[in-house]
């Protein structure tokens, strides 16, 4: 007798482990490992994925229940998906089985907009004769399916895996025994529309050369240090990730290429695809299950060579991954929301060391995190600090917002900046107006003196609660609010308020004739809604472009040479320890819009804060400085990337019961010597649809301190049965 180790589909602490069902005869040869089954759980059939077989039964036999059967139109995962899954669920925290369903972004197998038949190949008497041994040789499935083809020399394939309940293994053992023929007509989704392609041949310069040497040289002597490369933005990153991938697909292996989805443009697309060809798709959140179904399929079938989209696309089965590419690594679109709370970029260097890959991260502004390791000698680091081609860093202009107020502006555009804009609109360039939402609910600002308000304890701004509390997200600490300014005691104090059709409204008045396109959550509704606008303005259908965060990612428009940032300020103090990590790369991403090509650019940086080092820097777009000034800040602080750190957020509908079992669970895990322990604190939203939220924070130097910390809370709340509360872990 066989038996399997099966993870039940049901996400709870209790059941969190493998369960041991026996496998019948007449399933076993669909029965593999990663197979997904239908099995009898507390008398309720239920389905389950199979991720261990043995030939021992852990308990007495007879106790042991059958596997009710195959689930035949699931998508099997293979070992290493499963290897990935553990080691996600061991480093980030979750239950197995929510580990094995991120591993698997396509669970199902979905209807095919394609036509497979299966064709024998052999006379019916030989087929038949081949059916008597595979009965003998307890190969039934295989026995059923020639059967089946006696009968019907030409059967649908759909057919065959779903009413005969037929394995695609066993298929593929007959077609390789040469016994039958699989013929497709396919029609697949992978609708890149290859219409408008332009070749453009560029040929690499001195410091892109040799970056893209170096690389190809470590990949040659089999070195797997994962490469960051600090690029200026339109240094030609871009150019190096596809001779690299050029040189790994000579190899004959495969490629995956993250982009953050919000930057997954046309543009780029099109870009790796008038290279490459149709070895290229991508997958993004708008596909249809179908269509992810058809590309993660044909990457399986190794017919694409190169899988670009965002995180899920970490999961693509390839065969022979050689490489794995992460543009714009810093951005925080890299980490999942959910449990687990994994971050592509640890994961991607995890698959990468499972089959021998290299990582590549790329950013004009690496995350903190990666510039730390890649100086501590971690990853390997490179750079390129000119624009390529004849494009030069744009103009910079600081402009102190305190000073518009006294002049008596009180319109979102300053002097200078609307100058600017009317130059432009003469000269009939392009400009892009940015508002930084980031941050932008809750804190409070002076308007005269720019003064916000922090917490003492935490140096993160204060939000402002009803009846004139001003809470401190991080800490709990919490104060009354005069409604004057503690520093000049101006009236101009209070929660910063405009959005993106204020400041449309605004332009329409101030430039009138001016073409305007706005682009925000609201006007980028419908598939291709966000698409449109962007090729809208490429194609110079606007003069000006206004929006949020989604304008400044990576888009290329040749004619934008005024970049206008109306705010500056708020990211930097919304309630996070990377807040000004976070303002500085919106800022040198928005600054990095403008002159892209041949002619020069002017950026105009709208702020409060002048003096902030922040702004500053990232206006001479100046990492290094910027970076050394930060680091020293969180080594004050204890911050990562300085030290590890966990934060365990708590959920429960019952506010008291809440208070209590946050305690509890700070009380049985602040037990480590060199751990820090903050809070629990209440969460910067303390209460949504009824449920409310708690934090605690740990930081240690030894990331394995706070994992076992994690392990001893989940044991915790399995064996005290805290079913009342769902905790969500979040390393850094
Ligand atoms: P990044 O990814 O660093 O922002 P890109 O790869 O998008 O930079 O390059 C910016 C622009 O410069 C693109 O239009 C690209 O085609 C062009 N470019 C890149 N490398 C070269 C080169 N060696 N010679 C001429 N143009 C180049
Ligand atoms: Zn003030
Ligand atoms: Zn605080």
């Amino acid at each position: 007798m066989k038996y399997a180790g099966i993870i039940v589909d049901i996400s709870h602490e209790k059941l969190d482990r493998t369960f041991q069902y026996s496998i019948p005869a007449e399933l076993e040869e669909q029965v593999e490992i990663g197979s997904k089954v239908e099995i009898l759980f507390n008398r309720r059939k239920i389905t389950g994925y199979v991720v261990e077989l043995s030939d021992d039964a852990l308990i007495e036999p007879t106790k042991i229940k059958p596997i009710e059967g195959v689930v035949s139109d699931s998508v099997r995962m293979d070992s290493g998906m499963i290897k990935l899954a553990y080691w996600i669920k061991h480093n980030y925290g979750s239950t197995i089985i929510n580990a094995l369903k991120t591993v698997m972004p396509v669970k199902d197998k979905v209807k095919q907009d394609s036509r497979r038949t299966i064709s024998l190949l052999i006379s019916e008497k030989e087929a038949a004769d081949i059916a008597m041994e595979c009965d003998k040789k307890h190969k039934t499935a295989q026995a059923r399916l020639l059967r089946t083809l006696c009968e019907n020399p030409v059967t649908e394939y759909s057919l065959v895996m779903g009413k005969l309940n037929i394995s695609a293994s066993t298929v593929k053992s007959l077609e390789e025994k040469g016994y039958i023929e699989i013929n497709s007509y396919e029609v697949f989704r992978n609708s890149i529309n290859a219409g408008r392609m332009e070749k453009k041949n560029v040929e690499l310069n001195s410091e892109q050369r040799f970056v893209t040497e170096s690389i190809i040289e470590e990949i040659e002597n089999n070195d797997n240090t994962p490469c960051l490369i600090k690029g200026v933005t339109g240094s030609g990153k871009t150019e190096v990730y596809m001779e690299l991938i050029s040189h790994v697909l000579a190899k004959g292996r495969e490629v995956i290429v993250l982009i953050p989805e919000i930057a997954l443009t046309y543009q780029t697309v099109m870009r790796f695809y008038s290279r490459f060809g149709d070895v290229v798709s991508i997958i993004n959140s708008r596909l249809s299950k179908g269509e992810k179904y058809d590309r993660f399929r044909m990457a399986a079938e190794g017919r694409l060579k190169i899988m670009i989209g965002p995180r899920s696309a970490l999961f693509t089965p390839f065969n022979n991954l050689g490489l794995i590419i992460i543009d714009e690594e810093h951005e925080g679109a890299y980490q999942s929301e959910n449990a687990p709370r994994y971050h592509a970029r640890e994961t991607a260097i995890e698959i990468a060391s499972m089959c021998g890959g290299k990582v590549i991260l790329g950013s004009a502004t690496p995350s903190l995190e990666s510039y730390y390791r890649a100086k501590k000698g971690e990853y390997h680091l490179y750079r390129l600090n000119e624009r390529a081609g004849n494009a030069s860093l744009p103009d910079v202009d600081i402009v102190d917002l305190r000073d518009e107020l006294r002049k008596g502006n009180r319109t979102v555009f300053s002097d200078r900046l609307s100058e600017l804009i009317r130059d432009r609109l003469e000269k009939k360039e392009q400009i892009m107006l940015f508002l930084n939402r980031r941050g932008l609910k809750g804190f409070i600002n002076c308007r005269s003196c720019g003064t916000v308000i922090k917490c003492p304890h935490c140096d993160v701004s204060l939000t402002e609660h009803s009846n004139n509390r001003l809470i401190c997200h991080y800490c709990g600490y919490e104060t009354s609010f005069g409604r004057v300014c503690p520093e000049c005691g101006s009236k101009h104090i209070g929660t910063f308020k405009a959005g993106t059709q204020e400041v449309e409204k605004q332009t329409e008045q101030l430039f009138p004739g001016a073409r305007v396109l706005r682009m925000d959550r609201d006007s980028t509704s419908g598939k291709d809604g966000h698409a449109a606008i962007l090729e809208k303005f490429a194609n110079g259908e606007a003069d000006i472009l206004i929006g949020t965060q989604m304008i400044v990612k990576g888009h290329d428009f040749s004619n934008v040479t005024l970049v206008g940032v109306l705010l500056a300020d708020t990211s930097l103090h919304s309630q996070d320890y990377r807040a000004s990590e976070v303002t500085f790369d919106i800022l040198t991403q928005a600054a990095g819009r403008a002159g892209r090509g041949e002619k020069s650019g002017n950026v105009v940086i709208q702020t409060y804060d002048p003096e902030s080092s922040c702004i500053r820097h990232a206006a001479n777009q100046d990492f290094d400085s910027f970076y050394n000034e930060e680091i020293q800040y969180r080594q004050l602080l204890g911050y990562p990337p300085v030290k590890h750190m966990m934060s365990l957020r708590i959920a429960c509908e019952d506010e008291a019961l809440l208070t209590s079992s946050a305690n509890i669970l700070k009380e049985i895990s602040d037990v480590e010597d060199n751990m820090q322990v903050i809070g629990p604190a209440n969460a910067t939203i303390y209460r949504i649809n009824d449920i409310y939220y708690r934090m605690i924070y740990y930081k240690c130097s030894d990331n394995s301190v706070l994992v076992s910390v994690k392990d001893r809370i989940e044991k915790y709340i399995q064996e005290n049965n805290m079913k009342n509360i769902k905790v969500l872990f979040d390393f850094r």
